[in-house]
């Protein structure tokens, strides 16, 4: 039983289902259209080897169209764009988009998954069995209960009820621009960055290589794709004094453009053509590491054990090496290779080092990406 259909679980899922396992996602949200999340994730190196590893063949394809390149010059230019420095060329990611890419997840699962069904605990049984329970009253019960519930997680919190998460407050805003010809030429390469005198720009291309439900019309018409344009994806960090945010998008966005009145027209544009369904305040969050706590038939993969901050690009990536590093085990177990529980336990040794290592990786390179996050204040839970 996977806990959570994010990028994490329904990547285990197919993994799971190529092996021939049987296996079931539970979903809090009413369907993968219920709260849009169409931000940019890059992926690169083991995360997309996993991701590749989890999904079948004959999705490759249409990943490989349905997403953008992910390389080129960095820069860092002032609030006129003047060139202040280049930071090198970055190469070989792919960029995704997290709302295309949970479409692509969900092929051939829609028997396999259930939604509306808000975990709030589990139970583990005297027969060796672990049962989930639901919200709606409802209940499941299977060999082994995956939480790859997110950053929150109710699974976690009933593991590892000592496991500390650290919310950042740091003034950050994530938005969404459709990409015109105007706003192409700001994100010549791998993303730029704006060093305004108070506000703090990072700007991202997400092109796809084709339109990603027309590259499933022709390459896998059983796969149902959003019809969604390219775009520029944006962070902006506030200053400090200006506090607490609001919490709708077209409150904040007029902040940001007081903030940057008289910035070069074309990003103060940019800030104006904001989608509001897909812009939003950022929340910074990360894990403190955990020891390994004896493992049950109960475990946990990606943002439920180890959550991160954005700043490393890691957080997805660590996620699919955990779904392909937990299929390889529970398929051994299947083929009667292994047993379940040392099975796991090996797992989630490696899964920990390697994860929490991401974490540290994500903090360090924190201070560069949003100073203003890092001297926020912080709460932990
Ligand atoms: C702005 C931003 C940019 C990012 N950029 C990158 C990047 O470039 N590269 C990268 O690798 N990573 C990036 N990440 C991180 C990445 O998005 C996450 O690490 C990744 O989505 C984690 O996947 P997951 O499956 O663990 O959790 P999620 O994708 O968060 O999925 C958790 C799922 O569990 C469900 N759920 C929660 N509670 C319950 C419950 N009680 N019952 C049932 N279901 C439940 C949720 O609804 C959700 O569908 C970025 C994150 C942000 C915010």
């Amino acid at each position: 039983m996977v806990i959570g259909a994010g990028l994490g679980g329904l990547c285990l899922a197919q993994g799971l289902r190529q092996a021939g396992i049987d296996v079931r996602i539970y979903e809090r949200e009413a369907s993968v259209r219920a709260r849009y999340q169409g931000f940019r994730i890059g992926i690169g190196g083991p995360g997309l080897a996993a991701l590749r590893e989890c999904l079948p063949q004959r999705l490759h394809p249409l990943l490989e169209a349905s997403t953008g390149e992910l390389s080129g010059e960095r820069r860092v230019v002032d609030e006129q764009l003047r060139e202040i420095r280049q930071l090198g060329a970055l190469h070989g990611g792919t960029a995704t988009d997290r709302h295309v890419l949970r479409h692509l997840l969900l092929a051939g699962l829609t028997d396999r998954i259930q939604f509306g069904k808000r975990l709030v605990r589990y139970t583990e049984l005297t027969d060796g069995t672990v049962r989930a329970e639901f919200a709606d009253g409802s209940s499941a019960t299977g060999d082994l209960l995956v939480g790859a519930d997110g950053g929150n997680s109710p699974v976690r919190r009933q593991l590892l009820p000592d496991a500390e998460v650290v919310t950042l407050d740091g003034n950050g805003l994530l938005g969404r621009t459709p990409l015109t010809e105007r706003f192409a030429g700001l994100v010549p390469g791998f993303g730029t960055v704006v060093n305004g005198p108070e506000v703090r720009m990072l700007l991202g291309k997400m092109e796809f290589r084709r339109p990603p439900h027309l590259a499933a019309a022709e390459l896998a018409p059983d796969v149902e794709l959003p019809e969604t344009g390219s775009y520029l994806r944006w962070g902006a960090f506030l200053p400090e004094y200006i506090k607490p945010l609001p919490a709708d998008w077209p409150a904040v966005r007029d902040l940001l453009l007081a903030g940057i009145a008289d910035w070069h027209p074309d990003l103060v544009e940019l800030v104006r053509q904001s989608d509001v369904v897909n812009s939003s305040v950022l929340t910074v969050r990360y894990a403190k590491p955990v020891p390994h706590w004896g493992t049950r038939q109960v475990t946990l993969l990606g943002d439920a054990i180890h959550v991160m901050p954005p700043s490393g690009g890691m957080g997805a990536n660590t996620a699919f090496r955990d779904a392909a590093l937990l299929c390889r085990a529970i398929t051994a177990v299947e083929r009667g290779e292994a047993e379940l529980l040392p099975a796991v336990e090996r797992y989630e040794r490696e899964m920990l080092e390697y994860g929490f290592a991401a974490v540290a990786e994500s903090l360090e390179q924190l201070p560069a990406f949003a100073p203003s996050v890092t001297a926020g204040a912080a709460s932990a839970h």
